[in-house]
């Protein structure tokens, strides 16, 4: 069966073409036998008419033959003197004798009635009726002549058979005449009716109906002659019998008709009696389309099993083909390659796939298609028939390893499943096996390994799932964080926040990390007993194929105490070690780039040089180290005498520079270096007890006494000794000249 048919349409057309044959030959059977029962219906009527014809023409015979026998007593009748007395007697016993018979006349020329069984009848004219006018103006002489029915005197519906009279010259004398009795007829022709919708009809020769038998309105006139009829059809046709099957006349019920002329051997009539019989073919085919009916049914019900039967059948076929193509593309999208080996004939089945995997073409390998064996190193291949054999003597499972080299230099570490299987008799037959690639697999474990080793390095790590939560940590974080692993999987890396870096440092963070996969940087973690380290913290985010990150993998080095180490250095290089101001240095690097901001802003700045007077003999007079300490003192003043922004540096001996930002006038200057003049002149207290000093300050200001770094301070220090030799212990504005 090929695969068309569970989708096509071609079964439904087979079995619309099954059906209609089937269809077919029911119509044929039941056209069949509604013909069968009309032959038979018809030869059924034609034999009753025939029954009829028999017994109504041995009738006639006989009356025909009273007749006679009255034709021949006529003379010796009207030779005695009572012969009419003796006559009418005779008639009545002969009308007794034959039931057919209800009335002998016998009329003279003049159609006077002279005889008759019927007194009442003697001396009447009926010379108008047609059996006595037929014979009367016969050119042709008959035997008998059959009138059409009439309404007789005694008003019954009659048919008279008449024998015509003449005399010695020939010439017409009267006639004998029997009028039929149609009770005697009727019963007849109900004798023959088998069925309660069969008629049967005696009709004169020129349509008049004599006897129905159901009976007609006898109100009425029948005639069956009308043009087209059943009736004139047969009498046109010359037949002694005609069969005909429909309708009589428009509007009729259709029938069965069988239209017989009656004919007597060797009695010529002037006009035949015709028999008409007929069934309703309705009633005649009731049980016949009860037939059609069920037949019909069964028909529509044998359809209606067909087609369920085929949507079943198409649903399970379908439902079974997909399952199969289901375990297919399971297979080959697992990329596990199917064999078989035969035992017998140790040929070796493979599907598609194994050859994809073993790198070889299904149309150039060998019969028993074993070259797979020359890509197996000699002990791979010893190790792999020994397995085989295991499997086939001692039933253990076939699980192995190997290594090929395919045809196109790759080396592919293969993994071989088999199960062997018996015939009924128990006898193995068959391996059947599964092959996969796991070279990358393999690859990959090797990896894991590598990376496992990695991970418990000497640094601390941590890696984190996308929703940076913790999964694992190493031993060196516990070491250096004190947190154990079981404290922090599940947890976000955060607990080991510091209050060192703001929100914004770790949001800068996260967007690199967006950004550029990766984020390293110096943090402030907090351990677990509250101490802090400085670290220097690498994270990589790991992504799969589809570039989606999956894991963070995050790297603390604890630099604590090189970063101390570098602020040491930082200190030293930045700052005076005896008062802690920035030195000459620091100060140049924020000159320059207030310049440059003032530059920018069109604002204004002062730098003052402010120098001790006199504090050599101090020195001298009270020793070093008060010296000192009265240099940590005037420090102290001078940060006391200027904001938070602005800056003091120590950059000689007894030399100090203060950088004044933000300010809009040269009072705000001079009233700055007015205080520190003040300041400076209240007395220290020393150890040595107080000792008061002087100062000498140089003022220069942006723009208007230089617009460099270098200026300004040339020209503030220009300034400054412009007060020394003014006589100290003052403050002077930078001046040109
Ligand atoms: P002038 O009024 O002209 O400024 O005279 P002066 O005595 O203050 O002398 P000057 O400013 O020329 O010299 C500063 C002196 O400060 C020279 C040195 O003996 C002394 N000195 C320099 N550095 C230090 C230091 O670090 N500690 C102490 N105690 N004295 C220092
Ligand atoms: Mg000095």
């Amino acid at each position: 069966m090929n695969a068309l048919f569970y989708k096509s349409a071609r079964p439904w057309w087979l079995l619309l073409l099954g059906l209609l044959a089937v269809g077919a030959g029911m119509a044929w059977n039941l056209q069949r036998e509604h013909l069968r029962i009309q032959v038979d219906e018809l030869a059924r009527l034609d034999n009753q008419s025939q029954v009829i014809q028999d017994n109504l023409m041995r009738q006639f015979d006989a009356i025909n033959k009273s007749l006679q026998s009255i034709e021949a007593e006529l003379p010796a009748w009207s030779r005695q003197p009572d012969g009419r007395d003796e006559a009418v007697k005779h008639l009545q016993s002969m009308e007794a004798t034959m039931p057919a018979v209800r009335t002998f006349l016998v009329l003279n020329q003049a159609g006077d009635v002279t005889l008759s069984n019927r007194e009442e009848l003697i001396g009447r004219n009926f010379a108008h009726r047609a059996y006595f006018a037929a014979p009367q103006q016969a050119k042709r002489p008959y035997a008998l002549y059959v009138s059409p029915p009439f309404k007789s005197v005694l008003n019954h519906y009659l048919i008279n058979l008449t024998r015509s009279q003449s005399d010695a010259q020939g010439v017409f004398s009267g006639v004998v005449s029997a009028a039929l009795d149609p009770v005697d007829v009727e019963i007849l022709l109900n004798s023959v009716r088998y069925a309660e919708d069969m008629r049967t009809q005696l009709v004169h020769g020129d349509g008049l109906v004599f006897v129905s038998r159901p009976a007609l309105d006898p109100a009425q006139v029948h005639d069956a002659s009308t043009a087209g009829s059943f009736f004139s059809q047969h009498r046109i046709s010359g037949r002694s019998v005609s069969q005909f099957a429909g309708q009589d006349a428009p509007g009729q019920e259709d029938q069965l008709v069988v239209v017989r002329t009656l004919y007597a051997h060797g009695l010529a009539m002037d006009k035949p009696l015709m028999l008409v019989l007929s069934r309703q073919q309705d009633k005649l085919f009731a049980t016949w389309r009860d037939d059609v009916q069920s037949q019909i049914l069964r028909f529509v019900l044998l359809a209606l099993i067909c087609v369920a039967a085929l949507r079943v059948f198409q649903r399970l076929a379908l439902s079974r083909r997909m399952a199969a193509q289901r375990l297919k593309l399971a297979t080959e999208a697992s990329g596990v390659g199917i064999w078989e080996f035969d035992l017998v004939s140790k040929r070796y089945y493979w599907d598609k796939t194994m050859f994809k995997l073993f790198g070889l073409q299904p149309e150039l390998v060998s019969a028993r298609n074993d070259d797979w064996q020359k890509l197996l190193s000699a002990d791979d291949l010893k190790r792999m028939r020994d397995a085989t054999r295991l499997t086939i003597r001692q039933g253990q499972p076939f699980d192995m390893i190997f290594h090929i080299t395919r045809p196109d230099g790759q080396v592919r570490a293969m993994r071989n499943h088999a199960a062997l299987y018996a015939d009924d008799q128990g006898v193995p037959r068959r391996l059947i096996g599964a092959s996969e690639d796991v070279t990358e697999r393999k690859q990959q474990e090797a990896e894991l390994r590598v990376a496992a080793v990695a991970f418990e390095s000497t640094d601390s790590m941590l890696v984190a799932d996308a929703r940076a939560k913790i999964l694992r940590v190493n031993h060196a974080f516990t070491l250096l964080f004190g947190y154990g692993a079981e404290e922090v999987v599940g947890q976000n890396p955060s607990l080991l926040k510091s209050d060192r870096q703001d929100a914004e440092f770790f949001q800068d963070m996260w967007s690199q990390l967006h950004r550029f996969k990766r984020w390293q940087g110096e943090v402030w973690n907090r351990c677990k007993n509250g101490q802090e380290v400085a670290c220097s913290l690498s994270i990589t985010a790991v992504a799969d194929d589809d570039g989606c990150v999956t894991h963070y993998v995050a790297t603390h080095t604890d630099i604590t105490v090189r970063k101390a180490a570098e602020d040491e250095v930082k200190r030293l290089a930045f700052y005076d070690p005896l008062t802690q101001l920035p030195n000459r240095r620091l100060l140049s690097d924020r000159l320059q780039r207030a310049v440059s901001q003032v530059h920018r802003n069109q604002g204004q700045l002062a730098v003052m040089y402010v120098d001790l007077d006199k504090f050599k003999p101090v020195n001298d007079r009270y020793g070093h180290a008060v010296g000192d300490a009265l240099l940590r003192l005037v420090a102290q003043r001078l940060m006391g005498c200027v904001r938070e922004s602005d800056t003091v540096a120590r950059v000689g001996g007894d030399e100090f520079v203060v950088l004044l930002l933000g300010i809009t006038q040269v009072t705000d200057a001079t009233r700055v270096a007015e205080k520190i003049h003040a300041e400076l002149r209240r007395p220290f207290v020393l150890q040595v007890g107080e000792v008061s000093i002087s100062s000498s300050t140089g003022i220069a200001l942006y723009p208007q006494h230089g617009k460099t770094e270098a200026e300004l301070s040339h020209n503030a220090d220009v300034a400054m000794y412009a007060a020394k030799g003014a006589g100290r212990d003052r403050f002077l504005l930078f001046e040109p000249d």
